[in-house]
């Protein structure tokens, strides 16, 4: 049988200054804004996705920005550190760059096989690393500002903190078409697809406090499911692990389910397909103020309540 999940579809954040996430975002680390909307359940904030050109499953993180949200605190239940793959030969650009925009940074460190990273936060306190890798064939996004060569290919992976790795495990091996693919110490990596951008971390830390969710935090991760039948099936699945998954929502860019896995991370599986370009071409994704349908008629009224932003890449060469 074909898998029902592939991989990671998406990451969503809480962040606080929406221009200050879209300068770091776009600005310093590259990625391209692919979609410019609000929180369908709160549409007074905005919802900024990044990703690579097109925003494919895999390279897409989401924020929802709100000026003066309280901090977060990094713990069990929570992805903590999201990665993201550059080349090997990058790691000097990379270093020089964060130097250059005065962000601090820990290590080189070696990981597993063929995998070195450094780790650094964005300004909310977003835990980050760049995994310098060469065994991502994916392409990488520029705005220009970024040689292609050094630019960001999408996620490497993310990491899970628990008491301990096997309720997620059992789950993600039981129920989401992973398997067990490299162990080090306390750190377990599954996959559903074993390559970079689909890597789930479980690091067993019980002596870690509990998350708080707040600014910083990354509010869920959603699994890319390749259509609606078969996010039915997984949907099936879920709910026989007494999981209650939610009703399909209907996000605009895919249709979503969620769940609370057992560490206590909220889980979606997404839809890989519409996509981005539902409502605005290739060229000119993330340009516009989009929203859906149903809340056009509203649209006076979000775009008052919401902060003005604007991007220029020259200033991040
Ligand atoms: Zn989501």
């Amino acid at each position: 049988m074909d898998k029902l999940i592939t991989g990671i579809h998406h990451i969503t954040v809480l962040a606080d200054d929406p221009q200050k996430n879209l300068d770091f975002y776009c600005g310093v680390l590259g990625l391209r804004l692919i979609k410019k909307t609000v929180n369908f359940d709160a549409p007074e904030v905005y919802h900024f996705y990044y990703g690579d050109e097109t925003g494919q499953p895999g390279t897409i993180l989401t924020f929802f920005p709100h000026k003066g949200i309280t901090r977060g605190r990094r713990g069990k239940g929570m992805i903590n550190t999201t990665g993201f793959s550059v080349p090997a030969e990058s790691i000097g650009y990379w270093m020089e760059r964060l130097k250059k925009f005065n962000i601090a940074f820990k290590g080189p460190v070696d990981r597993f096989e063929g995998e070195t990273f450094i780790y650094f936060e964005d300004q909310d306190g977003v835990g980050l690393e760049l995994v310098f890798n060469d065994a991502d064939t994916r392409p990488g996004f520029t705005y220009g500002h970024i040689p292609p060569e050094h630019s960001v290919k999408g996620f490497y992976h993310a990491e899970i903190w628990a008491d301990s790795e096997k309720p997620t495990a059992a789950l993600l091996t039981g129920q989401m078409d992973h398997v067990l693919i490299a162990q080090k110490d306390n750190r377990y990596r599954y996959a559903a697809t074993d390559a970079p951008g689909n890597y789930i971390d479980i690091i067993a830390d019980p002596q870690s406090p509990r998350a708080l969710k707040g600014g910083g935090s990354v509010d869920h991760i959603a699994f890319n499911t390749p259509n609606i039948e078969t996010q039915l099936q997984a949907k099936e699945k879920i709910t026989h692990q007494s999981l209650n998954p939610t009703h399909v929502y209907d996000r605009q860019y895919f249709k979503s389910i969620y769940f609370r896995e057992p560490a206590g991370v909220l889980f979606e599986i997404a839809t890989a397909g519409p996509g981005f370009q539902v409502d605005e071409s290739k060229e000119h994704l993330g340009e516009g103020f989009k929203l859906p349908s149903w809340y056009e008629q509203y649209r006076e009224q979000i775009e008052k309540a919401v902060i003005p932003i604007t991007f220029n890449p020259e200033q991040y060469s």
